[in-house]
Order: structure tokens, then C-alpha cells, then sequence
């Protein structure tokens, strides 16, 4: 374990931090200085997609370091062209726009929805449709768009033009849009809401009232895109594509990155001059974006997240079935996985911890399991034994 943080932290303490810090990492371990091994079934909250120091991000963030970091968004990127090709090839997106986090793609995301309808002679077009338990980030648009009380308190008005509505109730989605409204935003399946999967005929529906209505569907698929349910992007899941798409956490593999894609119609009106950002799909970012792509998309890659996911809810259902004073189910896709705990889900994530295994609470009382895309077998076993030996500490307890 590391040494005891000091009594007064010179950081803003807006983090409740674990008492713990790692040196270095490979593949789904993290290691402390004095040694000790983690397995890491957070991976950076969703974004070390494919583990800690993989080799071939290490190599191509180490030969573009040598070459060029950084030369703004007035000139030709051709690494940034390329990664934004391949986004395209594989989705149903024809444009991006990069970002350096999440909440910065939500933002192109909803600024670029607004402008769609402002371009077409419909400016009072700006109400988004969101959804109850949704998080987006923590700027002040995206806060409003999640909606959460507990982070919009004491940051002042709230941001103008989001409509929420309860979870997946697409009768109350459908009640909500009306002639100011230019899009719904919704996460394919909720990450912090506690991996909640939003039902496929709801997502069809919304695309069709969507499309009667003349706006727009955005995916919020920061937590979901790039491999993390066993395919690039979950709406593949359902076959519903949207008109926008927000990207980030894995996309980067552990280098901050977000995407905006989006098809042509509705990013037309994003003309020189509307939006903009300094470090956004710089030389450094965007050769680190194609090398995690270059894993993600090789033959074979998905079905083996597939394949993993599968092993890995297999043995975990015996594991809440084995502890029904600990859990109630496993849900979720691929590895983006939820165990709804009947215990508080932060006793539980703390016995995971007593294991040295990190998982990572979310709202609706679950613990997620996030691990890298590249888990093996060893590993998978390894997190069942160690969650299985956590929830025997909490029956052990008694508490
Ligand atoms: C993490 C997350 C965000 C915010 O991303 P940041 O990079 O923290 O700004 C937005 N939406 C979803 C679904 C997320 O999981």
C-alpha cells in the first residue's frame, strides 16, 4: 500500500480517493511500489480498453512523441484525417469531430444538433429529450443534460433547453418532444446509472419518432463504444443507428480522447468557424486513437470480447447465486458488466478491494465490472475467485 496521504492535500478534494496508488501496469494488473498486485476490473473507469501498457500503444505513442505533439487545428492533421476514416467505415457516422474528453463530445454533440435545426430555418429548435439516471459529464451543459440533482447543486442556473423523462418510458419521451425540441439524447445502455440496458424496441421506437418528428437521436456511447459490449459501438446491439454519436473512454485506451460522429445531414451546418477546440485530435491523441483501433477492429477481437464476456457472466451468476445476501443478478453487455447488490454497493466494491480487485460502484446500488477488452481466461477466474471470496467476507461479517 502506498504511504498515507498527507494531512492537507494541495488537490481540491472533489474526489474521494481510495487509499492507494499504483507505479506501474501491465495487461489487467496494476502494481503499487512496494509490489503488490491489482487486478484492475475498472480499467480507468472504462477507458484502459485494452489493458495498461499494451505494447503496441506504447509503441506508437513513443515513435509519435519523437516525431510531433502538437500543431492546432489550423493545419492538416493526417493522422487525425485517418482515425476519423476509419470511425466512418465502421459506423454509420460521414464526419468527427475530436474532442479531449467525453463531456467536450457531448457538447460538440448537442451544440451540433442545435445548429442542424438552426440551419434549417427552425432555430427555436433547441430542447434536448434526456433521460432519468442518464449522466453526460460534468460541464455545465452536459450536468443539465444528466439532470442528476446532486451535481447540479450549488453551480448555479441550470442550463436551459433539457427535457427529462423516466428511464426507457418512451411514452413519456414521446409526450415530451414537441416544436422546440431538435433531439433526444440517450446512453444505449446507462454506465453510471448502473448498467441499465435501455430495451431495443424503446431505441427503434425513438428512431422512428425521431425521424417522424424531423430531429435528432444522439447516443451518449462514451462508456459503450469502442469494443467495451463486444462490438465497436453498442447500437450495433440493436441495428438503430442514430444521427450523432459521442465518443471517448476507450477510444484513447488510457490517452484522453473524445469523438463526435455524426452523418452528413446532420453535421452540414458545422461550418468553419461554429465550433472549435486547441488540443483537440492532436498528432500525440490521434496516433495513440488509430493504434487502439488497429487492436479493436483486427479479425477476431470482438469475438473474443464476446466469447470472454460470455465465461465471465457464466461464472458470475454462480456467484450470485452462491451469495443471495450479497448480490440479486448480473446484467449488462459484453464487459460492461453489473452486479446488482443487495448489500450498499460501496460495502461490496470495499471487500472487492480487501482482494486486491478494483470494480467500480454505480448508481442503482451496482457493481460494475469494467475490465480491459484483453482479459484472458487466467484473469476472468482470477476476478470470479476473488469477488466470490469478497462476498463470503460480507456474509462472514454479518453485516
Ligand atoms: C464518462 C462519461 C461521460 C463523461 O466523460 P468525461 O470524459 O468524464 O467528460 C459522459 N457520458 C458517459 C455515458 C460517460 O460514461
Amino acid at each position: 500500500m502506498s504511504a498515507a496521504p498527507s494531512a492537507v492535500s494541495p488537490l481540491f478534494a472533489t474526489f474521494a480517493r481510495a487509499d492507494v496508488a499504483f507505479e506501474r501496469g501491465e495487461g489487467a494488473w496494476l502494481y503499487t511500489e512496494s509490489g503488490d498486485a491489482w487486478l484492475d476490473f475498472g480499467a480507468g473507469i472504462a477507458v484502459n480498453a485494452l489493458g495498461h501498457a499494451h505494447p503496441h500503444l506504447v509503441e506508437a505513442l513513443t515513435r509519435q512523441a519523437g516525431k510531433l505533439w502538437h500543431t492546432s487545428n489550423l493545419f492538416q492533421i493526417p493522422e487525425q484525417t485517418r482515425l476519423a476514416q476509419r470511425l466512418v467505415d465502421h459506423s454509420f457516422a460521414d464526419r468527427v469531430f475530436f474532442s479531449n474528453s467525453g463531456a467536450e463530445a457531448l457538447e460538440a454533440a448537442i451544440k451540433t444538433a442545435r445548429r442542424y435545426h438552426y440551419a434549417r430555418g427552425n432555430p427555436e429548435r433547441v430542447r434536448i429529450v434526456t433521460f432519468e439516471g442518464a449522466f453526460h459529464g460534468r460541464t455545465l451543459a452536459t450536468l443539465a443534460a444528466g439532470g442528476q440533482a446532486k451535481y447540479l447543486e450549488g453551480f448555479g442556473p441550470k442550463v436551459e433547453g433539457f427535457d427529462q423523462v423516466p428511464f426507457a418510458d418512451f411514452e413519456a419521451a414521446k409526450a415530451a418532444v414537441g416544436p422546440e425540441t431538435a433531439a433526444i439524447l440517450i446512453e444505449p445502455i446507462q454506465g453510471e446509472g448502473g448498467v441499465r440496458p435501455v430495451p431495443h424496441g424503446v431505441l427503434r421506437a425513438l428512431r422512428e419518432l425521431c425521424d417522424a418528428e424531423g430531429i435528432l437521436l444522439v447516443y451518449d456511447e462514451v462508456q459503450t463504444g469502442i469494443g467495451r459490449t463486444g462490438k465497436l459501438f453498442a447500437y450495433e446491439l440493436s441495428g438503430v443507428a442514430p444521427d450523432i454519436l459521442a465518443s471517448a473512454k476507450g477510444l484513447g485506451g488510457g490517452f484522453p480522447v473524445g469523438a463526435c460522429l455524426a452523418t452528413e445531414a446532420a453535421s452540414a451546418a458545422m461550418v468553419a468557424g461554429t465550433h472549435g477546440t486547441t488540443f483537440g485530435g492532436n498528432p500525440l491523441a490521434m496516433a495513440v486513437g488509430n493504434a487502439v483501433l488497429d487492436v479493436v477492429l483486427a479479425p477476431g477481437f470482438l469475438d473474443h470480447v464476446q466469447g470472454t464476456a460470455l465465461n465471465l457472466k457464466q461464472k458470475l451468476a454462480a456467484v450470485v447465486d452462491a451469495h443471495p445476501d450479497v448480490f440479486e443478478t448480473v446484467r449488462g453487455e459484453g464487459l460492461l458488466i453489473g452486479l446488482k447488490c443487495v448489500k450498499p454497493v460501496a460495502e461490496v466494491a470495499a471487500a472487492v478491494r480487501g482482494h486486491r480487485m478494483i470494480a467500480i460502484p454505480a448508481g442503482d446500488n451496482v457493481l460494475r465490472l469494467l475490465p480491459p477488452l484483453i482479459v484472458g481466461e487466467h484473469e476472468v477466474a482470477e476476478a470470479v475467485a476473488r469477488i466470490d471470496a469478497a462476498a463470503g467476507d460480507l456474509v462472514a461479517a454479518g453485516a
